[in-house]
């Protein structure tokens, strides 16, 4: 007998496989990829149909029916529910939490999407049909014969009259529409017609194979190496216009859409409506909008951050991942997916061009290239041919044996001042936000910690108080220490805050503004800050790691990098390759316009190889080195990791569980080239009250391991992470 394969839509391990039901006859053939109500103890449960499966005999407990079908055409397409469950696979994660990743919502209620009314104009409509006298109906029409249509809301921005407006909708050959909101972010009248831009031989050499696995349907991966400036965009919005020409659906990845507005506004100002914008700032109601003009074919171009590869598109034929190494497209909490995976999964069910686009290309990207997995394409000049710009390393250790121990080295300040003076504006780069880095007793020595995570807290101005960074927890500052009762209590190191308050000291009239995690929290604080720095109202944009890309700033002249060494010393096998990274990404803000740049970096480790190759911007060499490394040490790409932490409010439970998960992988891959580490601490004990050991696998081939782990009670574990792939 034939049944229904069916995923329950709630987040809960427990319910990780597909449950058997039966369908009634009286629903006819139901798609898979359609949502149903099924009975689940004594409730009823929404669940999507993924498939039927043959019954060789009866099974020996009553099987319970279908009760309800609740679309009347399939959620999800094949390829979605193929990826999903490849994703599930992949990185240990339940097949509904997988599938949800496609939806707007955490669960699915069918819904109405925010529409607006458009004044549209018809083929019998005639301007002559309205008379002369009637001046500001008149300009409204010839106005609307332009662009074709129109939403009221903006005809009334535009300063039409109610009145106005219906007398022209009551006009034969007008008619009113309701369209689901264009919510990109301004109606685009006129298009910049860069598609149409000529592309420069070298970017034609370029664009040829894409241009061919685009025309000949195949599944391409594409690593597009080109420093920036050397015409990548102008690449992605050359393909996409390609791939729209033939009534296909791209998606343009970016790493986080406040610091890289500049590229979704030139694919809004090259494509208008085709484009919409997926990001995380978003309401659910103009999530739903975006969604449904994708579903419908009324836009073909979704631009966004990590999620927006899951846009609902049906037949996609072009997938770009721009700064493709950029971290935030690996989700760090839930299900730890990496968006470029995702890309090219998707890409390979689609038939279709990915291209990866870089400076400074992922270590393991750039070696599938050198592999062939990936076709290497490379831009290595600029187009305007401007000079990289100058970076010069100062050794801070030097500085104070010479008696500098301020935050600034000589070099530090003669750079700042010298921007000051010639009227040009400077980015400096402090990975640490707040005032001080810790807070710290001088008679006991005690440091002041959260009481619910192992961490030390640090001191912000605003508010006076003592934040955890790793929680929502924050306190008064206390006047006297609370384990020895002393009130020699003292701030140490140097956060964002402490850094701002400093250079206010020694440059008294400059501008300065501030972009770390603290302003950003409020609504729109990022983009204004990021404007009016582009309109040269602050001359120091002092900020952590949200300024190191994005925006194009034709007056900064200079970078200044406060401690190189923050990155350098993360305890994470890819420290040297997000140093350099970070570094020559910050270092590329300089000197953008037609001036020529000057970079500043202070460290404590003047050798190590990511600072001495991102001074020469020399990426070939930094990769050399790393790869050799990665290879000596069995890292990535040349073993795969999975990374799993055991999550307990109890110390002795937690203990238990770990060894126990620990025990069982060895005892079950005895003897084969898999390396099972732990349980260990690693970095914070204890996180909002929840005491954490780590499990470390590392191995050539996890994948009869991941098969075993997705298979055994490890994997329902409440409190387990699983991280596969970490970076
Ligand atoms: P990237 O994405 O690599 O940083 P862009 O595509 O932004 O590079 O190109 C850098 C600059 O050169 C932009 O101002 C862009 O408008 C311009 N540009 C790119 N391609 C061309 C071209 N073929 N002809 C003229 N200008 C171009
Ligand atoms: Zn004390
Ligand atoms: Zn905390």
């Amino acid at each position: 007998m034939r049944v229904a394969s069916i995923i329950i839509n709630r987040p809960t391990k427990q319910l990780h496989k597909p449950l058997s039901y039966v369908l009634p006859d009286r629903f006819g053939n139901i798609m898979p990829g359609t949502r149903v109500l099924v009975p689940l103890g004594g409730s009823r449960e929404e669940g999507i149909l993924v498939g039927y499966e043959e019954l060789s005999e009866k099974p020996d407990f009553t099987l319970r029916s279908i009760i309800q079908v609740l679309d009347s055409e399939p959620w999800f397409t094949t390829e979605m529910m193929d990826t999903a469950r490849r994703i599930s696979q992949y990185y240990l994660c339940s097949y509904g939490d997988a599938l949800r990743l496609f939806t707007v919502h955490k669960t699915l209620k069918s819904y109405d999407a925010p529409r607006e009314e458009w004044l549209v104009v018809k083929p019998e409509f005639n301007l002559e049909q309205v008379p002369l006298k009637r001046k500001k109906q008149r300009e409204l029409c010839a106005y609307l014969l332009q662009v074709g249509g129109a939403p009221k809301s903006l005809l009334r921005a535009k300063g039409y009259s109610y009145m106005v407006i219906k007398q022209v909708s009551d006009e034969p050959g007008i008619q009113i529409e309701k369209r689901f909101k264009d919510t990109t972010t301004t109606f685009i009248e006129l298009l910049s017609g860069e598609e149409n831009i000529p592309l420069t031989d070298a970017q034609s050499a370029v664009y040829e194979p894409i241009k061919n696995a685009m025309d000949d349907e195949i599944f391409q991966p594409f690593l597009l190496h080109g420093v920036t400036g050397s015409g990548k965009t102008q690449i992605y919005i050359k393909a996409a216009a390609r791939c729209i020409g033939k009534g296909k659906t791209a998606i343009i990845l970016v790493p986080e859409i406040v610091l890289t507005d500049q590229i979704v506004r030139r694919f809004v100002d090259t494509f208008g409506d085709e484009v919409v914008v997926f990001h995380s700032k978003l309401t659910v109601g103009q999530r739903n909008n975006n969604w449904e003009r994708i579903r419908r074919k009324d836009s073909h171009i979704i631009i966004g951050a990590r999620s927006a590869v899951f846009g609902p598109a049906e037949d996609i034929g072009l997938i770009v991942v721009d700064e493709e190494h950029d971290t935030s497209y690996k989700q760090e909490d839930m299900i730890r997916y990496h968006a470029r995976n995702v890309a090219l999964w998707r890409g390979e069910a689609h038939r279709c061009a990915v291209i990866l686009g870089s400076a400074t290309p992922a270590i393991v990207s750039y070696y599938k290239a050198q592999c062939g997995e990936y076709k290497l394409l490379e831009l290595p000049h600029r187009i305007h041919e401007q000079p990289l710009p100058q970076v010069q390393i100062v050794d801070m250790k030097e500085e104070m044996l010479r008696g500098n121990y301020s935050v600034f080295s000589d070099a530090m300040m003669d750079l700042i001042s010298s921007t000051l003076s010639s009227g040009n504006q400077m980015i400096m780069l402090l990975n640490r936000r707040g005032y001080s880095t810790f807070v710290l007793c001088r008679d006991c020595g005690e440091t002041i910690m959260c009481p619910h995570c192992a961490v030390a807290m640090v001191y912000h101005q605003a508010g006076e108080e003592l934040r955890c960074h790793y929680c929502e927890h924050h306190e008064p500052i206390p006047t006297v220490c609370p384990t020895c009762h002393s009130k020699r209590i003292r701030f140490f190191g140097s956060g964002t805050q402490k850094v701002e308050e400093e250079l206010h000291r020694y440059f008294k009239d400059a501008r300065i503004a501030r972009l770390d995690q603290d302003v950003t929290r409020y609504k729109d604080a990022a983009e204004a800050i990021l404007r009016d720095f582009g309109d040269h109202k602050y001359d120091i944009l002092l900020g952590t790691q949200m300024v190191s890309k994005g925006h194009d700033f034709k007056d900064v002249t200079a970078v200044g990098i406060l401690t190189a060494d923050s990155v350098l010393n993360i305890p994470l096998y890819s420290a040297s390759e997000r140093a350099f990274n970070l570094l020559t990404q910050t270092s590329g803000r300089a000197g953008r316009g037609d001036k020529e740049g000057r970079v500043v970096i202070q460290t404590y480790n003047p050798l190590n190889y990511a600072i001495i190759r991102s001074k020469t911007h020399d990426y070939l060499g930094f990769y050399t080195e790393e790869i050799g490394n990665r290879e000596a040490l069995g890292y990535p790409p040349f073993k795969d990791m999975i990374y799993m932490v055991v999550r307990h409010p109890k110390l002795d439970i937690l203990e238990t569980t770990a060894n126990h998960i620990v025990d069982d992988l060895k005892i079950h891959f005895q003897g084969e080239d898999i390396e099972i580490l732990g349980p260990y601490e690693n970095g914070i004990k204890k996180i909002r009250d929840m005491y954490r050991l780590s499990i470390m696998i590392r191995g050539s081939n996890v994948t009869t391991i991941k098969k075993y782990i997705y298979n055994s009670w490890i994997f329902t574990q409440e409190g387990l992470l699983i991280d596969v792939d970490p970076i």
